[in-house]
């Protein structure tokens, strides 16, 4: 069985924070979410530890100068005054779920520990808007999943028209080793990429900035505890492996890729940049939002031993939504609200995170604290639910029509794109992770 954690008084719905803001039901930070992130004052280049409450920041290292953290254990501690959140990582699961807790009764109306807290607001607690919110952890390995039967499935008829869904897909969770070093935070700028293609099938190839600049937007599993070499992790024990969650927009060069691609998968098209939320949404607060795995069709089979578990079969997937939007520079310029692009849920995933960790590993490869996968886009079988411009304009064929009269095939210079993603179920505050932005700069 998966490690699950209890739905517990965290999770109620009627719980309340004396942080106003954190009450309104519109927040994507109430109490029963407390995400974490890394952050720098700018009053100091020491990145810390925060945890989100409405519209402001938990600074853990000042709280744990305070003695808020004294009922912790003292290893805990010294992971909440870190650099990033690799040391928390490191603890694993159930350590993280301590905080969880302490934290709760910390910033909720009326508890015993409220008190003490709220007469220490100035000093621990700082406005979201005067922080710089960085990549989460030092991401020592990113993996890439390919995890959307949709996706690859709208994707594959693009690129092979004759046979779109490879024979493999059903059977293995596809990936591919990605770059860390060239994740950046939300916010940040990204280049156009430089890059060789070819035009025609028969064409020389050339050398040029891409002309078919693309977003996918996904989710970011983060690995916690570890496994040694040679160990895996069955599936029944990978939920103590995930900490949370993140939203993630993994840029793409189509042009670059459809040449680059075969036979070893994408390269220079991928790594030149990936935006990272700032928000590690924990597996604790997404505890309601778990569902069912989404069925197979008829013709799919069952996923072999290694990857079944009737837990993770019962809910396993992630009830998230993920919603994407483009704001280009006229439409800015002409106080135009960002256009919605599509809308789509984690839960049409075909492989669950814990399937996703087990496959990982089950060759003993080791995952460290701090791991990154990405789920690969995120698409619905609706065509409201295509996760990136390649599936929606149908490799430019068909361009999106925007308010200001502009067109898009693929991202233009000067366009942000802006993911959202939330979960929403009766019965559960409404948590959210915050926004995963970015804004394409001309090439080089
Ligand atoms: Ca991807």
């Amino acid at each position: 069985m998966i490690a699950r954690a209890p739905i517990d008084r965290t999770h109620d719905p009627a719980l309340r924070s004396w942080v106003e803001s954190a009450n309104d039901g519109g927040t994507d930070f109430p109490i029963q979410n407390l995400p974490f992130a890394t952050f720098r004052h700018d009053y100091e280049e020491r990145p810390r530890i925060g945890i989100a409450i409405g519209d402001q920041l938990l600074d853990c290292l000042e709280a744990a100068r305070c003695g808020r953290f004294d009922p912790l254990d003292p290893a805990i501690r010294d992971a909440l005054q870190g650099w990033s959140l690799n040391g928390l990582m490191a603890l694993g699961r159930r350590d993280a779920r301590a905080v969880r807790h302490l934290v709760s009764r910390m910033l909720e109306a009326g508890s015993p520990e409220a008190n003490a807290a709220y007469a220490l607001r100035d000093r621990i607690l700082v406005p979201l808007n005067r922080v710089s919110l960085l990549v989460p952890a030092e991401v020592g390995d990113y993996t890439d999943f390919y995890a959307s039967i949709h996706h690859a499935r709208r994707v594959g008829a693009l690129f092979r028209p004759d046979n779109p869904l490879l024979p493999n897909y059903t059977w293995v969770p596809i990936g591919y080793h990605g770059r860390a070093s060239s994740l950046v935070p939300s916010g940040s700028q990204v280049r156009r990429p430089i890059g060789q293609t070819r035009k025609g099938a028969d064409g020389p190839p050339s050398v040029a900035p891409s002309a078919s600049m693309d977003y996918e937007v996904e989710l970011a599993l983060w690995a916690c505890g570890e496994n040694a070499i040679g160990e895996p992790i069955p599936i029944s024990r990978a939920g103590d492996h995930l900490f949370g969650v993140s939203l993630l927009n993994d840029w793409s060069a189509r042009d670059v890729q459809a040449w680059e691609y075969q036979p070893l998968g994408p390269f220079l098209s991928k790594n030149f940049a990936t935006t990272v939320g700032a928000w590690v949404v924990t597996a604790d607060a997404l505890e309601p939002f778990r569902s069912p795995l989404a069925a197979r069709g008829p013709d799919e089979p069952a996923p072999l031993q290694y990857l079944d578990d009737p837990e993770d079969r019962a809910r396993g997937a992630l009830g998230v939504t993920v919603e994407v939007a483009i704001a280009t520079a006229k439409m800015r310029e002409a106080g135009l609200p960002p256009l919605r692009l599509s809308t789509a849920q984690a839960s049409d995933l075909y492989w669950t995170p814990a399937q996703m960790i087990a496959h990982h590993t089950s060759n003993g490869c080791n995952l460290r604290p701090g791991d990154m996968l990405g789920t690969g886009t995120i698409s619905g079988a609706d065509d409201s639910a295509r996760g990136c411009l390649l599936e929606i304009t149908r490799r430019g064929a068909e361009p999106v029509q925007l308010p200001t009269g502009e067109t898009r095939a693929f991202l233009a210079d000067g366009d942000e794109v802006i993911i959202r993603g939330w979960c929403e179920r009766e019965g559960a505050a409404r948590i959210g992770f915050g926004e995963c932005r970015g804004t394409i700069v001309p090439a080089k």
